[in-house]
């Protein structure tokens, strides 16, 4: 017998929903529900300066509007320093831990190997620094967490088989800014496995943090979830749709068409429905398959609204 599915929301208030935002939280929800399962939103709101309450509550309008309901919602991620605290200390205990004193700039330099996709591997500078080194830097320090080397495996309910080694992909991961503030990876896996998420789908963008989240999740004793990591909507021209493109947020979109066709033109560019028609969320979930979703990018434009 299927555990109850949980699965999440997890925007971040920095401004209206666009399109993406959409599409990713519509496939969360449609998938749960039509399982039956519980919903959970929680607003990932560490970047102080970039979110706001009034975004977060005009995230909880859009997802009313578009008739995305909830079961609970679980307190923002800038009121939980004290709980992730804790979590720090675990892998302090478990002696995972260590200080970087990298800079940007030493980061960034050509000295670390840098991935396809623009990132770079830490080459571990600060890993094995003495006592006497650390107490010679008169700055704070970010921490970084040791990761193994070792390959993560899992099936993408999208995706399909995704591998990363993190050792050889990603380096130790900062898991606390030099400012004391957590980074995503930790409070979200924190956040998803205190909530007893079982399914977490979301962007494409955010597949190669599954492994980082996974690793964590072991080190915290949290059953790992299933993963789903839904393709990219793009402009026309092949750029990614964002919150400039302002005429495809929900601010300005809920002007002139309704949920109920915003989720059709979804479902349909994304393989989920044979025809672009109206329905709702409701209905999407009662026809709802993984197994029709597409898995490369999905081109959407203004006109697909009959605009
Ligand atoms: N907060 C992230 C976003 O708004 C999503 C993170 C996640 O789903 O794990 O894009």
């Amino acid at each position: 017998m299927e555990i109850r599915p949980v699965g999440r929301f997890a925007p971040t208030p920095s401004g209206r929903m666009h399109l993406g935002n959409v599409f990713a939280a519509l496939i969360a929800w449609a998938s749960v529900r039509s399982r039956g399962g519980e919903m959970v939103l929680r607003m990932e709101d560490l970047d102080t300066q970039r979110t706001s309450l009034e975004y977060a509550s005009q995230l909880r309008g859009d997802l009313a509007w578009l008739g995305l309901d909830y079961d609970r919602e679980t307190p923002p991620q800038s009121q939980r320093s004290e709980v992730y605290d804790r979590y720090f200390e675990r892998l302090k205990e478990l002696g995972l831990l260590y200080p970087c004193y990298c800079t940007r700039s030493q980061l960034h330099s050509v000295n670390a190997p840098h991935l396809s996709d623009g990132t770079y591997v830490y080459p571990g500078t600060c890993r094995d620094l003495s006592e006497e080194m650390r107490a010679a830097m008169n700055r704070p320090p970010a921490w970084r967490v040791r990761v193994p080397d070792r390959q993560w495996e899992f099936c993408d309910l999208v995706q399909g088989e995704y591998r990363l080694n993190l050792a050889t992909d990603c380096g130790d991961m900062v898991v606390r800014r030099a400012d004391g503030v957590y980074v995503y990876q930790l409070a979200v896996t924190v956040d998803d496995g205190e909530a007893g998420v079982t399914e977490v789908v979301r962007g494409m963008d955010l597949l190669s943090s599954a492994p980082r989240q996974m690793y964590l999740q072991e080190l915290f004793g949290f059953p790992h979830p299933a993963y789903g990591h839904v393709p990219m909507l793009l402009a026309p021209d092949g750029r990614r749709l964002s919150k400039r493109d302002r005429d495809l947020d929900l601010g300005q979109l809920q002007k002139w068409v309704s949920a109920q066709e915003v989720i059709g033109t979804l479902a349909y560019s994304a393989g989920l429905i044979d025809q672009n028609t109206a329905i709702s969320a409701k209905e999407l979930a009662s026809v709802f398959d993984w197994k029709k979703l597409k898995g490369d990018a999905i081109f959407l434009d203004a006109a697909a609204f009959g605009r």
